[in-house]
């Protein structure tokens, strides 16, 4: 046998008596009847469903999955056989992983790792890997010989906003070298044990499951999900011994190629299994090994700007300038002008480098182009507070007239100075907007008096005019729609179809960025669908939707509703916002949304309900949205409208509330509709969640039965 076949089966192996000793002495001290389970998901211990169907619940079931993971160690010396061995490995570690959740709390407490990752943060990844926002995920393993190289690598990836799991001793490494960590910053330590990398491995199982419809047991499938479509790859540090190295085969099986930064010579497997000992060519030979183009975004800035600093938070003490509409006047304006002078920058008022901590900032963003249009100003408008962010040492928060920015005393001491705030706008909306953007101009007014001025004579007028539109925009007022399939490359047989009252269920796009999105790129994720042959007014079914559905999806749907939940709803991809399932017993429809930890009435978590659906599968009675759609005329109105919503999370109740007492008003003259909602202070079951309905004489009580 070869070095590497030989190592790898003397990992499987080696990983194959630990777990059977593991799984025997678990079951020795708590019994086979001891539940086990990873928090916070639907799909039980995920490899082993994913792979044979299987449904770990309790420790007694474990013994047959290390059956199964001992039957894939055959010890032949032929490649694809060495690779399911490590398949068998992942599987063991899965296992291990498991058992230490065995006495439930969190075993990863001490650690400094997160170790598994919940589903719901694996759905609210598919919009930033769809966009490319989120260009890869990386694995970092091991212990780096020189800590630097490690670090370098890293930040590397973080500023590429590769999302980046690390394992081992690299964490500290990593954390001594400042690196900014967590999964706000792209950069997640699992933990120390080689073991937890399975928990990376589980996110593109999951992925497979949630997104790609694959079903549990499919194997072939499987593999072929993650290879095709989970751009991951993993680099390790240092020494590796034999569980490493079957370990790598599993990611190798999945379709993940790993470089190592020793020299494995003749051992070597292109494109699969590669030495790479210079490490200021790792990320580069790495990226190319999954194909991965990063659009490379070189700013005159002095700060970093990547969207791994966007969930940068700046504390009090750091914070060198702020500007925030609590003390200051505050504004963000992007309007169509006449007469623009392309790249000319305004500062009015004092800079950063004044003296005063606490400014005004009106940001006024002026744009020409012969495509432009009004509607696409409040497109461009809201990427300010992405791009704000993007910068290392500015944080951003609210919009319009109600803003917040800190700028660090770090970045400060960089020479960050308003001017770069412009330059940044200007850069980036000639690059995401330059189809309809032909000339830009930006001026930053920090004069309170001039800033408050602009305010309240410009920018208000201009945002109330904007809502008068928004609000008076329906899917009746428009003579098309848009598809959305942006999230096809993780849910192949999705397509969104989006009305100016039902925004995509990922709640990043609504009927406006469609249409911007069609402008932008005309052979693009979005194509107009003209509102014609209309079918049945009740459930909103058109002949043209139908036909586009069913193109946009490669025949996969072929009948959809705009409408309806239980008739031909519209499919869902896995990262929605929220879901929507039926509540039988009181013929209603409970809404969870993604942030919710909890039990529902009906029995399940989110993570379950949403198990329910996706993966671009039509499921009656189950249904994923937007946050935004909830409080919509349009919103499940063939089943009668919100007047069938009787459970929310309180969090998602407050948030929607106002507008969801609008519309019940509007609808059927209900006062305080959102009052008659239950919520999880009120009850988590379903006999508690009749009395309060009875209570408060919640209408659906008088409503025909759903079936
Ligand atoms: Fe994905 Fe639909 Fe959102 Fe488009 S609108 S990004 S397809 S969820
Ligand atoms: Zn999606």
């Amino acid at each position: 046998m070869s070095v590497l076949t030989d190592l790898i089966y003397g990992g499987s192996n080696a990983v194959a008596g630990l777990t059977e000793g593991a799984v025997n002495d678990a079951i020795a001290k708590y019994g086979a009847d001891k539940p086990v389970a990873f928090p916070d998901t639907a799909y039980f211990f995920p490899t082993i469903y994913a792979a044979t169907g299987v449904k770990v619940t309790k420790l007694g079931d474990l013994p047959a999955c290390v059956g199964v993971l001992k039957s894939l160690i055959t010890n032949q010396e032929d490649l694809g056989q060495a690779l399911n061995a490590g398949l068998a490995t992942a599987v063991g570690a899965e296992i291990l992983e498991g058992l230490k959740y065995v006495e439930g709390g969190n075993p990863y407490e001490a650690d400094s790792g997160i170790g598994f990752v919940p589903d719901p943060i694996i759905r609210s990844l598919g919009v930033p890997l769809v966009t490319g926002d989120i260009p890869g995920v990386a694995v970092v393993l091991g212990k780096a010989d020189d800590p630097a190289d490690v670090v370098k690598v890293v930040k590397d990836y973080q500023s590429k906003g590769i999302l980046t799991f690390m394992v081992g001793d690299v964490i500290e490494q990593c954390a001594e070298g400042g690196v900014k960590m967590g999964l706000e910053f792209r950069v997640v330590p699992l933990g120390h044990d080689v073991t937890s990398v399975i928990h990376v491995v589980t996110v593109a199982i999951r992925a497979a499951l949630i997104f790609g419809n694959v079903q549990p047991g499919d194997l072939g499938g499987l593999l072929t999900y993650t290879k095709d479509r989970v751009p991951a790859f993993v680099n390790t540090f240092g020494a590796i011994d034999a569980v490493v190295v079957s370990a790598g085969a599993g990611a190798i099986a999945l379709g993940f190629p790993v470089v190592v930064d020793i020299d494995l010579a003749e051992n070597q497997v292109p494109g699969a299994l590669e030495s790479v000992c210079d490490h200021s060519l790792t990320v580069k030979r790495s990226l190319e090994l999954r194909n991965i183009k990063i659009k490379s975004k070189e700013l005159p800035i002095p700060v970093a700007f990547a969207a791994a600093f966007e969930g940068e938070i700046i504390r009090k003490a750091d914070v060198h300038n702020e500007f925030w509409s609590g003390k200051n006047a505050t504004a963000e304006l992007v309007m169509m002008a006449d007469n623009v002078e392309d790249h000319k920058i305004t500062i009015v008022g004092p800079d950063l480098d004044s003296g005063e901590r606490n400014l005004a900032l009106a940001t006024k963003v002026e744009v020409s182009g012969a495509k432009m249009q009004a509607d696409f100003e409040s497109v461009i408008e809201r990427k300010i507070h992405a791009w704000f962010n993007y910068m290392e040492g500015v944080m951003h928060t609210g919009q319009r007239n109600q803003v917040r920015v800190r700028v660090s005393n770090d970045a400060f001491e960089k020479g960050l100075r308003l001017t770069h705030f412009a330059e940044v706008l200007y850069h980036m909306i000639m690059d995401e907007f330059d189809a309809v953007v032909d000339k830009c101009q930006i001026t930053l007014i920090t004069d309170e008096a001039e800033a408050e001025k602009f305010r309240d004579e410009v920018a208000m007028p201009r945002y109330n005019a904007r809502d008068d539109r928004l609000s008076s925009m329906t899917d009746e007022s428009v003579d098309r729609y848009y598809t959305c399939i942006l999230c096809q490359s993780f849910a192949p047989a999705h397509c969104c179809v989006v009305t100016p009252e039902r925004l995509g269920l990922c709640g990043a796009v609504s009927w406006l960025d469609a249409k911007a999105t069609n402008e932008l790129n005309p052979q693009g994720p979005c194509q107009p669908i003209m509102k014609e042959g209309c079918l049945d007014e009740r459930t909103g079914r058109y002949e043209t939707v139908n036909k586009m559905v069913k193109e946009a999806t490669h025949g996969a749907v072929e009948n959809v509703t705009l409408y309806s939940i239980l008739e031909d709803p519209m499919t869902s991809c896995g990262c929605f916002e929220c879901i929507c399932g039926i509540e039988p017993v009181s013929n209603g429809f409970i809404v969870v949304n993604r942030e919710y930890k909890g039990m529902t009435p009906v029995g399940m978590t989110f993570g379950e309900l949403a198990s329910c659906t996706g993966g671009g599968v039509q499921t009656p009675g189950y249904m994923g949205h937007g946050r935004h759609f909830i409080a919509s005329k349009k919103f499940i109105a063939a089943e009668g409208g919100i007047e069938r919503i009787v459970w929310m999370p309180k969090e998602l109740k407050d948030d929607v509330g106002e507008r969801l007492n609008k519309t019940a008003k509007e609808l059927y003259g209900i006062d305080n509709f959102s009052d008659m909602i239950a919520d999880e202070t009120i009850c988590e079951d379903c006999d508690a969640l009749m009395e309060f309905l009875t209570e408060k004489n919640h209408p659906v009580l008088g409503l025909e039965p759903l079936m």
